[in-house]
């Protein structure tokens, strides 16, 4: 059986070409920051300005009432327009509100869905990565924001992202193992989901993470998709993955506090009689989850 890609991710529809080649180019950032046309997007731990209209859509502003402060490149739109983000307290503009991807991520269209993506990742990267790992000296900000250099040492620091995977497991009747998290409430369920190891491929981590938490065996671990999760900075890689065997689950109790098989019967009995919150349509387990059951879950939240 072929595997069908998942076609849509709340946080994978940036539109805007990042333009990496600008970022070291001193005379054209400056023309970019001179023009008026050029927006800049604030950030505030993990909130930007967002209004609605009815849709939410961020709300920028010009250079010119850009706080102070280090900016970041973030892009360039198919008009020749340039974004920047840069992270300060969230100017006061009527008809706005800060919001953040949780909220938002899913309802934004591709550009800002992908702009706020972004610069909530550069925001908390910029915020934790304030001295050298090698030596501990302050670092400054570089290349528009991608990179920050010791000032001490000279050495380069690029912005850090997590690889996590995330499996949605079937058996042999085609039924999904689904579990809850130790510190989850009583009806959240979701798929497995694991940090990558260094030394590790993502199909040994897959592998791994479903026998570490439910003691199961899989084969047939095949990658369907990815989207950025900057809370705080991962990247969600998506699998399949199948039961080799008809054996036990053995949760771990420090991990799972149940797991079990459902049919797509059972799933949506389960959620139609409200035992089971599924995970929301932003994050990458929901979409795995609706393309195996071939739609919608009843009562799935819109946002
Ligand atoms: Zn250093």
């Amino acid at each position: 059986m072929t595997e069908t890609p998942l076609e849509w991710l709340a946080l994978a529809r940036g539109t805007l070409d990042r333009v990496a080649l600008r970022r070291r180019d001193d005379a054209w950032l400056k023309t970019a920051w001179a023009d008026p046309r050029t927006r800049v997007l604030v950030v505030e731990d993990g909130r930007s300005l967002v209004s609605h209209d009815p849709d939410p859509a961020l709300v920028f502003v010009p250079p010119g009432d850009a706080p102070p402060g280090d900016r970041w490149l973030l892009g360039v739109d198919p008009a020749g327009v340039a974004y920047f983000g840069t992270a300060a307290p969230l100017p006061a503009i009527e008809g706005t509100e800060p919001a953040g991807l949780r909220r938002v991520g899913a309802l934004l269209n591709d550009r800002d869905s992908g702009l706020l993506t972004f610069v909530v990742a550069l925001e908390h990267w910029h915020a934790t990565h304030l001295f050298c790992p090698r030596c501990g000296a302050p670092t400054e900000v570089r290349s528009a924001g991608h990179v920050r250099t010791c000032t001490e040492d000279g050495s380069d620091h690029f912005p850090r992202v997590d690889p996590a995977v995330i499996m949605l497991v079937t058996d042999a009747a085609d039924r999904i193992l689904l579990a809850r998290g130790p510190q989850w409430p009583a009806d959240r369920r979701s798929i497995l989901a694991g940090f990558v190891e260094p030394g590790e491929s993502l199909e040994q981590a897959v592998a791994r993470e479903v026998m570490e938490e439910v003691g199961l065996a899989v084969r047939d671990v095949r990658y369907l998709g990815s989207q950025p999760w900057p809370l705080p900075r991962s990247l969600m890689l998506g699998f399949t993955a199948k039961a080799d065997g008809d054996v036990p689950l053995r949760p771990d109790p420090e991990e799972i506090l149940d797991a079990a098989w459902y049919t797509r019967a059972e799933l949506r009995e389960a959620v139609e009689a409200g035992e089971i919150v599924a995970p929301g349509p932003l994050s990458i387990a929901a979409q795995l989850i609706m393309r195996w059951y071939g739609g919608e879950l009843p009562n799935m939240p819109h946002f």
